[in-house]
């Protein structure tokens, strides 16, 4: 049996808001446009593969469309077609079926938005086109479905007509895979002039049978910036490090008498505090360092010197603050933050959780988001006889993707 497939990414994408064609986007280092092709060019059942491009991209295609495909399965490959599309979608499969080879028995339309289908949906579809003529994977509707009343009023959201029963409802899908001839009537039918969003609904009105095929909810359509959220999840398989910086700090500062002890912005009513610049903060200096270090951005004595009077006695939070800054300008956000202070005394557990709420206000995330621990060093070493206070903080960053794409 031959097996062509079309593949439609014929669209500008302008919905995503994306600056380039929404198919060349890329999720975890691969374009949705050559995921999707792969589906079908390493499918053991695909013979041709037809990629329909918007003209432009069509005359100058990506590397990978052009190269050779790898090897299928079968120790053959499906050969590759590029072809420019058509005004609307079903233009641009029409254009796309005409490269078909003649001695194709079913042909597969597919979109190139959607860049999760299964090879075992694509079998599937392809088995029941071969039963019934035509078929589309689709989604049982697993929400109640509500048909609206036509007309709105303009105060009001619209109104509900009335509920439809749900086991009757499939949001449909692609594949959609048809025997050549059906859907040759169906091409047919809509350069008639019937205008339709997918092919087996052209099938459908030239009264061919149309099987639907259980489809999958991973086998999403990236249409808006939230789809593409979804979709890069989708892609690591909840593999999230890629998006995920870690940095780590550290800083010890001299403990003399006569200093107020100033711990993440919470001053401790001792007798002895810490000595440096500023206020000498120990501990908010170690988690800009660590924040500063997960966006490769440098060190507090770099962004900070004591020399610049715009820093020269400032709250060390205020340097926390354009730490997180910074780290905001490179696209990501704190996510978590945890931190040791190594000191013989005083107590640290009394200030704890005040000292997690005035950081975790500073960094923008929950007080769950800050851990604090405090340890002696056993007596020895400087620390140990109390002469020295140290810091050793981890910060964890997270790309924030709020303004994507
Ligand atoms: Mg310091």
């Amino acid at each position: 049996m031959h097996v062509a497939v079309i593949i439609a990414a014929g669209g500008k994408g302008t919905r995503l808001g994306a600056s380039r064609p929404k198919q060349l986007i890329e999720i975890d280092g691969q374009p949705i446009l050559q995921r999707a092709v792969a589906i079908f060019t390493s499918h053991p059942e695909v013979s041709e593969v037809v990629v329909v491009l918007p003209a432009d991209l069509a005359a100058a295609p990506p590397a990978y469309l052009t190269n050779t495909p790898p090897v299928g399965p079968r120790g053959d490959h499906a050969s590759v077609t590029i072809v420019a599309g058509g005004a609307e979608r079903q233009d641009s499969v029409a254009n796309g079926f005409d490269a078909v080879r003649d001695r194709a028995d079913v042909v597969v339309v597919h979109d190139a938005a959607r860049p999760f289908a299964s090879a075992d949906l694509v079998s599937r579809t392809i088995a029941a086109a071969v039963r019934t003529g035509a078929a589309l994977a689709a989604l049982p509707s697993s929400d109640t479905v509500k048909l609206a009343a036509a007309g709105r009023d303009l105060d009001a959201g619209p109104r509900v007509e009335r509920t439809i029963p749900r086991e009757r409802i499939y949001l449909a899908q692609t594949p959609q895979a048809f025997r050549t001839g059906v859907l040759r009537d169906a091409i047919a039918a809509g350069r008639r002039g019937m205008a339709v969003t997918d092919e087996a609904a052209l099938a459908e009105y030239v009264g061919h049978p149309v099987e639907l095929v259980p489809g999958e909810v991973t086998n999403i359509k990236i249409t808006t910036a939230a789809d593409l959220r979804a979709a890069r999840a989708l892609a690591g398989g909840g593999r999230t490090e890629s998006r995920m910086r870690i940095g780590t700090g550290y800083d010890l500062h001299r403990v003399i008498d006569g200093r107020p002890l100033v711990l993440g912005g919470v001053t401790i009513a001792t007798d002895r505090g810490l000595d440096g610049h500023s206020d000498a903060d120990v501990l908010s200096h170690a988690v800009t360092d660590a924040i500063l270090g997960a966006v490769a951005g440098g060190d507090i004595g770099r962004h900070f010197p004591d020399t610049d009077p715009e820093w020269k006695g400032a709250s060390s939070l205020a340097m926390l603050r354009h730490a997180v800054g910074i780290a905001r300008e490179r696209g990501y956000r704190v996510s978590n933050v945890d931190a040791v202070v190594i000191a013989e005394r005083p107590k640290l557990a009394p200030h704890v959780d005040a000292i997690r709420e005035r950081l975790a206000a500073e960094l923008g995330v929950d007080a769950g988001r800050v851990g604090l621990k405090g340890k002696t060093n056993e007596g020895i070493g400087e620390i140990g006889r109390g002469e020295a206070m140290a810091v050793h903080a981890v910060a964890m960053l997270i790309e924030d993707s709020s303004e994507e794409p």
